[in-house]
């Protein structure tokens, strides 16, 4: 089974096999004393040691006896249910117990139990024992599938590193491990590998700190906690820095960057505070000196999950609380809708959640005028009902979450560019696209996308981007913002401006001055159909992004080109948009490591916004099928 990891998009290569050759390999292990069954849950004997000769597990006060080998139908019935017929048993031995760099598994045992397989190895650097190694596969009820997985019997299977000891010197081989691993149970088919918290080697030394939490509750705990520390420390942080970290990953960063002191006592334990016992100073890294003095934790963190690719949804219950005129069609039942939708679609577990945060506002400015900025708060603030113009209706939040719609494609942005996903896509409101420096309209205030863009650049030094905007309006505010710059590329498709609002994004606006030709509008003709969108797009939008050749590309995904969108007369389905996003992400796979960040815009029939994302989204996973486009 192989797979060339600078190519995602490949399938691994899979042999079924069948039941007699599967039992022929387990009868071989079995010869071998490879293969036992255990009368208990093996999961229970963490940090157990076992004894071969009297085959039983001795733990923490716990012990269970090894039982000889199970019965062959139970063997089978536990390897299909977690291997199918994917792999054969020795296959399975060999790519768990690889030999990477210079070390290698002895005493390997396969343990069946009742409900999961257990691999246990002792780790070898020449003949050195050095660690230990315990996995155990599961196959779990997918809770997220509800009553339906139930019926279905969808299951969830998943790999636990349920422990792993190795010597301090020895980490780089973790990591080594785990690569092999990840590809290896990948390819597997296996939705999940997750590994047990009590694990400091390696990168996977900072496992508490990358926990996944999708709850924004546990981020805000862990912002009140760091605030605290920063505070008792006089740490010379920023509030803003902490604002900004809105993922267990970005904790993990910012904390491996900040050192401080802690406190070691004669046994080697540590502390965040001096005293009698802990005595001894230690400068270190803020996570590992956090992780060092606390108390241990239970959980697991997800490594993978079983998608393609890792996609960020950004969204928070917060953009609801901009609220419009009774009968306006940019309301937060958008929002509503497509949460409900991305719930049904089972969707939830696989995306990795990422939370907005408050932009700073001097950042803001370098986007829009100060004093554009000012008047806008200063409407909400006087709690005015429309700003600038009818159309942009305004309530007592409007500014505070236009600012948190902005951060929330800044939060997408980090956590594309600092590789905690591949790509994300910021389900943000309002929109922006029709927001210039200095103007509201159309429903936009702030433009996320190109605050999202100017941020890329600022932070992370992204120097080519490329916008594909294919909102059926014209996005003139992000023209005019980046129409000189040829650094950033714009490209709209849209309903011709004869037909549609706002009425500019001709053919001929094309850049100005130092950005001439890094402009391009495609309108369409109302009523365009699905084939021909996709042949505009391949003739005029691919031949660009693969000419600009971009380091990011981003994309203000307004769904209202779709037929059932009640303001535009486009007639395209979901078809055109799970084509274009295929087709983005091929290109960003060539261009630029697979790095999208997309943008919720427009899209005001409910139920096609909802269907339209939802496939955007698979689709950014990389789940839905091959493209079709003959340029390949
Ligand atoms: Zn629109």
């Amino acid at each position: 089974m192989t797979r060339d990891p600078s190519r995602p998009d490949e399938k691994p290569f899979r042999v079924s096999h069948s039941r007699q050759e599967i039992l022929q390999d387990l009868e071989k292990l079995i010869r071998e004393g490879n293969l036992l069954g255990a009368d208990r849950d093996p999961a229970i004997i963490d940090g157990a040691e076992f004894d071969r000769a009297v085959i039983k597990k001795k733990g923490k006060g716990s012990r269970f006896l090894v039982r000889k080998v199970p019965r062959r139908s139970t063997l089978l019935r536990l390897w299909f249910r977690l291997f199918e017929n994917a792999i054969l048993p020795c296959a399975l031995f060999d790519g768990l117990s690889a030999r990477i760099h210079e070390f290698e598994h002895r005493e390997t045992l396969l343990l069946f139990s009742r409900d999961r397989i257990l691999y246990d190895a002792e780790i070898f650097h020449g003949e050195e024992s050095v660690g230990e190694l315990t996995l155990s596969f599961a196959s779990l009820r997918d809770p997220a599938t509800g009553i339906r997985g139930f019926f279905s019997r969808e299951r969830l299977r998943v790999v636990y590193i349920e422990d792993i000891h190795l010597t301090a010197q020895k980490s780089g081989y973790a990591s080594a491990l785990f690569r092999h691993y990840e590809r290896f149970f990948h390819d597997l088919g296996f939705n999940q590998f997750r590994l047990s918290a009590s694990l400091s080697v390696g990168r996977y030394y900072w496992a508490k700190e990358g926990f996944d939490f999708s709850e924004g509750t546990e981020s805000g705990k862990r912002k009140a906690e760091l605030r605290t520390l920063v505070r008792e420390r006089g740490l010379p942080v920023r509030e803003i820095e902490i604002g900004r970290l809105n993922h267990a990953y970005d904790f993990a960063r910012f904390r491996r960057e900040l050192r401080i002191p802690v406190y070691r006592d004669a046994e080697g334990f540590y502390s965040s505070k001096a005293d009698a016992r802990f005595r001894e100073e230690v400068s270190l890294p803020l996570g590992k000196a956090f992780l060092l003095s606390s108390a241990p934790w239970e959980g697991y963190k997800t490594i993978y999950a079983s998608t393609p690719r890792r996609t960020g949804l950004v969204t928070s219950r917060k953009y609801l609380s901009h609220r419009t005129r009774r009968g306006h069609v940019e309301s937060p039942g958008r929002l509503r809708l497509l949460g409900k939708a991305i719930e049904k679609g089972g969707l939830r577990r696989s995306l990795v959640a990422l939370s907005p945060y408050v932009p700073d506002l001097a950042f803001l400015e370098e986007i829009h005028r100060a004093e554009y900025l000012a008047r806008f708060r200063a409407s909400v603030r006087k709690g005015e009902k429309i700003f600038a113009t009818e159309d942009c209706s305004i309530s007592a939040a409007s500014f505070d979450v236009a600012l948190l719609a902005a951060g929330g494609v800044m939060a997408g942005v980090d956590a594309v560019l600092n590789g905690r996903v591949d790509n994300a896509f910021c389900a943000v409101r309002p929109p922006g696209h029709h927001a210039g420096r200095d103007a509201a309209m159309g429903f936009c205030f702030i433009n996320n996308v190109a605050v999202g863009a100017v941020y890329a650049r600022s932070v992370y030094g992204v120097e080519r981007i490329f916008i594909l905007d294919w909102d059926v309006h014209h996005g003139n505010g992000t023209q005019e913002i980046f129409e000189g710059d040829p650094l950033t590329y714009y490209c709209s498709l849209h309903e011709h401006p004869t037909f549609c609002f706002p009425g500019t994004g001709r053919r001929m606006e094309r850049g100005t001055g130092a950005g001439s030709g890094f402009t391009l509008n495609l309108p369409l003709r109302p009523h365009t159909t699905d084939a021909e969108l996709m042949e505009t797009f391949e003739r005029e939008v691919v031949p660009e992004i693969e000419r600009f050749a971009p380091g990011l590309i981003m994309v203000s995904a307004g769904f209202d080109a779709h037929e059932r969108d009640p303001i535009a007369d486009l007639d395209l389905t979901d078809e055109s948009f799970a084509y274009m996003t295929r087709r983005i992400c091929e290109l960003a796979d060539r261009y630029c490591s697979g790095r999208i960040v997309s943008v919720l815009e427009g899209g005001y029939d409910g139920t096609a916004l909802a269907a339209s994302a939802l496939v955007h989204l698979k689709t950014l996973q990389g789940r839905s099928r091959e493209c079709s486009s003959e340029r390949e």
